[in-house]
């Protein structure tokens, strides 16, 4: 059992879906939690659910591709908790839209949102964590992140997005691994959260979906979580550079 007594946590786009799966996973384990999305008013939800469960936690608004804004709400951890041992790279956006429509705005946006946000957190982080020896970030990528023969139409901004953190994740875990800091991905397949609404009210998309995934079912938020505790944790002390799939056996398929 990952035990993360005495550990901070910072969690991006942690208000909902998959991010407040992880948040709500992290504090149960032991963990003080900073929850951080864009709007914050969601994010105290999220830490009175982790309050009421005995667990301390406290939310920020944080847009991770606003570099003054991350660089606050890792100053705010260490200001409050005395150091950050946990970073989960989970904020992100997928917009549907075909490729010779996307505009360049389009494109920057998720860019911007689900890469450079990446880039700008675990930068801040990670010096942090050099200072005191030890950490560990994961990343979450997506099914979409570049296997060969599994591509996603409509979400070219995106895969280049998912797919560019995973080999940012490598980078990062070889120039971090002197200063004992792991770095992995976790890349879950088609999740129960609200940025799948749009497929689950197309019951042909959803259809096409489930035929790919061998447990012919989505996950659930707290799945993936599982995996996230796991890499964050010292469960996971030999692992650095690996990216874990979650996703029902879509890509074995
Ligand atoms: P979600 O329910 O849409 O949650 C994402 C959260 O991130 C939202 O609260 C969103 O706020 C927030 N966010 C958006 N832009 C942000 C920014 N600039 N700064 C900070 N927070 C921001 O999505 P999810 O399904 O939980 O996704 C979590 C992660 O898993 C994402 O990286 C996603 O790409 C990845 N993923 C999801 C699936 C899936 O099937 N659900 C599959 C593979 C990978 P707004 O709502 O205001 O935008």
């Amino acid at each position: 059992m990952a035990d993360l007594k005495n550990k901070t946590a910072i969690v991006t786009g942690a208000r909902r879906g998959m991010g407040r799966a992880h948040a709500l996973v992290l504090a149960k384990a032991g963990a003080r939690v900073m929850v951080a999305d864009i709007s914050s008013e969601e994010c105290e939800k999220v830490v009175k659910e982790i309050e009421k469960n005995g667990g301390e936690a406290m939310a920020i608004k944080c847009d991770v591709s606003k570099k003054e804004e991350v660089d606050k709400m890792i100053e705010t951890v260490v200001k409050k908790w005395g150091k950050l041992d946990i970073l989960i790279n989970n904020a992100g956006i997928a917009q549907f839209v075909p490729f010779l429509q996307m505009t360049e705005a389009e494109w920057d946006k998720t860019i911007n949102i689900n890469l450079k946000g990446y880039f700008l957190c675990a930068q801040a982080a990670a010096k942090e964590m050099q200072r005191q020896g030890s950490g560990a970030i994961v990343n979450i990528a997506s099914v979409a992140m570049g296997q060969v023969g599994v591509g996603f139409p409509n979400l070219t901004h995106y895969c280049a997005s998912k797919g560019g953190i995973v080999g940012m994740s490598e980078a990062m875990a070889i120039e971090l691994a002197p200063y004992n800091i792991r770095v992995n991905v976790v890349s879950p397949g088609a999740i129960d959260t609200p940025m799948i609404d749009p497929v689950k009210q197309d019951k042909a998309a959803m259809a096409g979906i489930l035929a790919r995934v061998p447990l012919r079912r989505v996950g659930k938020p707290e799945e993936v979580a599982n995996a996230v505790l796991f890499l964050a944790s010292d469960e996971s002390s030999y692992m650095t550079g690996s990216v874990v799939v979650v996703d029902g056996g879509w890509l074995a398929a």
